[in-house]
C-alpha cells in the first residue's frame, strides 16, 4: 500500500466533518456530485480547458460553502481516486496536467481506442510478453524471429540514398558474430547516442538483407558501461496496436502511468474477499502486469493466469456483478399484477394435454408459476435445448393469465414460428375455451381490423405474432404475461416495445441456445434462469455422422432409403454473408440435382431471397407432407416441428457453429422415429474435425456449448447468435477466468446487502453508471 492510498483512505471523515456532519449530509453529497463530475473530466488524460473550468468551479462552490481550498485536495484525492497528491494543488493553479508523453494527439488517438482516462491506460492490459531473459547470441539470430541480444556499437552513421533521404546504420557485435541495425525515421533520436563503444541490449525481427541478417528500428536499451552483461534480463509487456500511437511510445506511457498511479486506484472488491481467494494487491497487481517481475511464467503472463491478473479480471468482473444486482434491484421493486397459477382452470389444462409433463418440465413450471404468483413481475430466462418442450410451459402461463382476467402476447422471431405456435396453442389452449389471434406481416388488412376489434372487446386471451406485434399501434391494457420465444432474435428495444404495451407484465424469455454457465451467469446474471435438460420421453437421439465429400454418395442412399419409407428430409446449405450469391447458387444447383436425381419426388427450395409468403407456403407444404425434401439456405426456421422429418443433411458443414450443428440436428427425430443427421465436411484441419467429432460423441446441447466455448473463445461464439448479449469485458475471458465469477457475484451480493444503493461508495456507484450504463439492458424487457 503507498503512502498516498492510506493517506486517501483517512481522509473521508474529516470532510464531513468540517461540512457540519449529518446535519449537512445532503448538502455534502452536492458538493461531492459536483466535485466528482469535474474531477472526472479532470482526470482525462490530456485535460482541456472545458475540464479546468469545471474544476476551478467545484473549487468556487467549495470555497462559497465554507471550506478552505485546502480542503480540497484531500476530497480530490479521495473522489479523484488517480489524482497524485500534487494534482489538485497543480490543477487549481491552472496548470495543464498531464501524463508524460500524451498531447492532446496521442490523447486523440487513445481516445480512439476508448482510452480516455489514467484508469483506462492502467486497465489497457498486455495482449502478449515477449521474454528477454533469453539472451541470444548474435551469430545465432535466426532470419523471421524475433530476438533479444546484448553488444557493442562498432560502427555508426548516417547513410544517404538516392532519393535525398537517409538512414542510420548501427553494427553491434557481442564477439561471436555482428550484426546491422538500420533507422528510416527517427535518425536524430539515435544518432548522438548510438557511437562506437556504447552498450546496448537490442530487441526485434531479425531479417535478410542480401547475405547478412539485419534488424529495421529493433527496441533498444542502452546499458551502463560498468554494468554486466545480462544484467537486465526483462519479461516485456506488448500492446495491441493502438493507431497513431507507435507500440514503444505506447509501452512508455503505460509504464510511466502505472509507476505514477498504480498505488493510487480504489479497489472495488472488498481487500477481505481479495484475501480470501488468494488475490494479489491491486497496486501490486497493476505493477505485475505491465512491468513484470523477471521471476514470473512468462506462459502464466501470457494466459493473463498470474495472481496478478486475477485480481484485475476480479475487479471488473465484480463491477458488472454490482451492475447486474442494481438492475435486479431496480427491477423487483416494480409492481406488477399477481396471476392466478393456482386457479383449477390451469390443472385442467395439464391433464388436457396429450402428453405427461417431464419432470424437468414440471419443476420448471413450479420455477415459473412461482414467480407468476408474485407481485413483482417475472423476468425469467427458460433455456431448453431444441425439443424439450418449452411452448407447453409457455402455454400453462397463458391459461394463469386468462384465469386472472389478463392478456397473453407471445413473440416469435419468424412467421413460421409464429403460425406453427398458433397451431399449437389453438390445438391446446382453445379447447379450454381461450380465444387466439394470429398477427404477422403477412396478415391480410380485414383480419386485423377484426383481431383489432377483437382484442378492443378482451374477446382474445392470447395474442401470438411477429415483429407486426410490436409495430402494429394497439394497447393491450390487459396484457398480463409475455413470452418471447428465441429471444436472442430480438434487440432490447423490440422485447421493450412489448412490455410497454401494458404494465409491467411477467416476462418469459425463451432461448434454445444453450448457454454454458459461465456464460449464463454473466449474460443473464440479472435474470433468473430455468433450463429444460430432459427431454420427452421416447425419443431416440439423433445418429450423427461427419462424412467427407468423397462419401456424400451415402448421404443420398440414406436419403433415398428414408425416402422409401415415407419419411421427409431436410439438406441444409450455409449462408455466409458475404458469399450470398455463391451459396444461393450451391443450393440451387444442389436442388437441380436433387429434383433430376429422385424423380417423382417433390423437392422444396428455401432461402433468403423468397419473401415471407413463398417462404411460408412452402413450409406449409413440407409440414403437410406434400414436399418430401427441402434443400434450404438458411438456418432462420430453427424452431420448426415436422415430426415425419428423420433426415438432415448438411453440406459444408465445417463453415457451421457447434451449437448451430446441434441446433439444426434437434429438426430432426422430433416424433417417435428415430432422427439421423450426416454432415458432410470438408477436413481441412484437424482441428475442424475434432470440433465435429464432438457432434457425433454428444447429444447435449449444454456439453456441446461448452465445448464450443472452449474451441473459440467466448467472444466468437457470443458473436454468432448471442450478439449484444454480453457486456463488452475488457479483461475477463470467460474461458479463463469463469471460476472467479462466483467470487465476484459474492462479493457484489455482500457489498449490496450492506448498503443497497452504494450511497456510502459513490465513486463505485459512478463507476458502474459509466462503465456500463446503457448496455446493462440486455435481457430484461421492461
Ligand atoms: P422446443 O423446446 O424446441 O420449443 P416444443 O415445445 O416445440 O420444443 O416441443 C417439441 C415437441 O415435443 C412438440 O411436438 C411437443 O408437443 C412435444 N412435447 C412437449 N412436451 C412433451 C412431453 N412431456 N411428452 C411428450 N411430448 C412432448
Ligand atoms: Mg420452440
Amino acid at each position: 500500500m503507498s503512502q498516498y492510498s492510506s493517506a486517501v483512505r483517512g481522509i473521508r471523515a474529516p470532510l464531513e466533518f468540517v461540512l457540519g456532519g449529518s446535519e449537512r449530509a445532503e448538502r455534502v453529497r452536492e458538493l461531492q456530485q459536483t466535485l466528482l463530475a469535474a474531477l472526472s473530466a479532470a482526470t482525462e488524460l490530456w485535460i482541456p480547458q472545458e475540464a479546468k473550468r469545471r474544476f476551478s468551479d467545484a473549487a468556487q462552490k467549495i470555497a462559497e460553502n465554507g471550506v478552505a481550498p485546502s480542503v480540497l485536495e484531500p476530497i480530490a484525492k479521495r473522489l479523484g481516486p488517480l489524482l497524485d497528491p500534487d494534482y489538485a494543488r497543480r490543477a487549481l493553479s491552472q496548470e495543464t496536467v498531464k501524463i508524460p508523453g500524451v498531447g492532446p494527439k496521442i490523447a486523440q488517438a487513445l481516445a480512439r481506442k476508448e482510452i480516455h482516462r489514467i484508469e483506462d491506460l492502467l486497465f489497457f492490459l498486455p495482449r502478449s510478453y515477449e521474454d528477454r531473459r533469453e539472451i541470444s547470441k548474435i551469430e545465432e539470430l535466426q532470419v523471421g524471429h524475433s530476438a533479444c541480444f546484448e553488444g557493442t556499437v562498432t560502427r555508426s552513421g548516417v547513410v544517404p540514398l538516392r532519393n535525398g533521404r537517409s538512414f542510420l546504420q548501427a553494427v553491434v557485435s557481442d564477439g561471436t558474430a555482428a550484426v546491422q541495425l538500420k533507422w528510416f525515421r527517427g535518425i536524430a533520436h539515435f544518432q548522438d547516442r548510438l557511437k562506437p563503444g556504447a552498450r546496448v541490449l537490442v530487441a526485434g525481427d531479425v531479417r535478410r538483407y542480401r547475405y547478412a541478417k539485419e534488424l529495421h528500428h529493433p527496441e533498444l536499451e542502452f546499458l551502463n558501461r560498468d554494468a554486466p552483461l545480462g544484467s537486465l534480463p526483462r519479461i516485456v509487456p506488448t500492446y495491441s496496436h493502438v493507431e497513431g500511437v507507435p507500440p514503444r511510445t505506447m509501452r512508455r506511457i503505460v509504464e510511466s502511468t502505472t509507476k505514477y498511479a498504480a498505488d493510487l486506484v480504489d479497489a472495488w472488491l472488498p481487500e477481505t474477499s481479495a484475501r480470501r481467494h488468494g488475490l494479489a494487491d491491486l497496486g501490486e497487481s497493476l505493477r505485475e502486469v505491465h512491468l513484470p517481475s523477471p521471476h514470473l511464467d512468462p506462459e502464466l503472463l501470457r494466459e493473463r493466469r498470474t495472481p496478478y491478473h486475477l485480481r484485475l479480471v476480479a475487479e471488473e468482473l465484480l463491477l458488472l456483478q454490482v451492475g447486474l444486482e442494481l438492475r435486479r434491484a431496480q427491477f423487483s421493486r416494480r409492481a406488477s399484477r399477481p396471476l392466478a397459477v393456482a386457479h383449477p382452470g390451469v390443472q385442467k389444462a395439464i391433464d388436457a394435454l396429450p402428453f405427461k409433463l417431464t419432470s424437468d418440465q414440471e419443476r420448471v413450471w413450479r420455477e415459473i408459476s412461482s414467480d407468476l404468483s408474485r407481485a413483482q413481475p417475472m423476468n425469467r430466462m427458460l433455456i431448453g435445448d431444441v425439443g424439450t418442450g418449452k411452448t407447453v410451459l409457455a402455454i400453462l402461463g397463458a391459461v394463469a393469465a386468462h384465469a386472472s382476467g389478463g392478456v397473453t402476447a407471445v413473440l416469435a422471431p419468424t412467421e413460421i414460428l409464429a403460425e406453427q405456435h398458433f397451431e399449437t396453442f389453438r390445438k391446446l389452449a382453445q379447447p379450454l375455451g381461450l380465444n387466439i389471434g394470429l398477427l404477422t406481416g403477412s396478415t391480410p388488412a380485414p383480419q386485423r381490423r377484426s383481431l383489432r376489434r377483437l382484442l378492443a372487446l378482451g374477446e382474445i386471451a392470447i395474442v401470438i405474432g411477429t415483429h407486426a406485434l410490436l409495430t402494429e399501434s394497439f394497447d393491450l391494457p390487459k396484457l398480463a404475461f409475455v413470452v418471447i420465444d428465441e429471444q436472442h432474435r430480438f434487440g432490447v428495444a423490440q422485447r421493450r416495445a412489448l412490455g410497454d404495451k401494458g404494465e409491467n407484465p411477467h416476462v418469459l424469455l425463451m432461448s434454445a441456445t444453450p448457454i454454458p454457465r459461465s456464460l449464463a451467469l454473466t449474460v443473464f446474471g440479472d435474470l433468473d434462469h430455468s433450463v429444460l435438460r430432459e427431454r420427452p420421453p421416447g425419443r431416440s437421439p439423433v445418429e450423427t455422422r461427419v462424412i467427407p465429400p468423397e462419401a456424400a454418395r451415402q448421404a443420398l442412399d440414406a436419403l433415398r432409403e428414408a425416402l422409401a419409407r415415407d419419411e421427409q428430409a431436410y439438406i441444409v446449405y450455409p449462408l455466409v454473408e458475404e458469399s450470398e450469391k455463391q451459396d444461393l447458387k450451391d443450393a440451387s444447383r444442389g436442388y437441380e440435382r436433387l429434383v433430376r436425381a429422385l424423380p417423382g419426388v417433390r423437392v422444396g427450395l428455401l432461402h433468403g431471397r423468397l419473401d415471407g409468403r413463398e417462404r411460408l407456403q412452402t413450409m406449409q407444404e413440407f409440414a403437410a407432407g406434400r414436399v418430401r425434401v427441402l434443400v434450404s439456405t438458411t438456418v432462420i426456421e430453427v424452431g420448426v416441428d415436422v415430426h415425419n422429418a428423420t433426415l438432415l443433411i448438411v453440406q459444408h458443414a465445417e463453415r457451421f457453429g457447434l451449437a448451430q450443428l446441434h441446433q439444426l440436428r434437434g429438426r430432426v427425430g422430433r416424433g417417435q422415429l428415430p432422427g439421423r443427421a450426416m454432415l458432410i465436411s470438408e477436413p481441412r484441419t484437424e482441428d475442424a474435425s475434432r470440433r465435429l467429432a464432438i457432434l457425433e460423441a454428444s447429444e447435449s446441447g449444454f456439453e456441446i456449448a461448452e465445448e464450443d466455448l472452449r474451441i473459440r473463445g467466448a467472444g466468437e461464439w457470443l458473436g454468432t447468435r448471442q450478439a449484444g448479449h454480453l457486456p463488452e469485458l475488457r479483461l475477463a475471458d470467460l474461458v479463463r477466468h469463469g471460476e472467479l465469477l462466483p467470487v465476484a457475484r459474492a462479493a457484489a451480493r455482500d457489498l449490496l446487502s450492506k448498503d443497497p444503493e452504494l450511497r456510502g461508495n459513490p465513486i463505485l456507484r459512478t463507476s458502474v453508471e459509466q462503465r456500463w450504463g446503457g448496455r446493462l439492458d440486455f435481457g430484461a424487457v421492461a
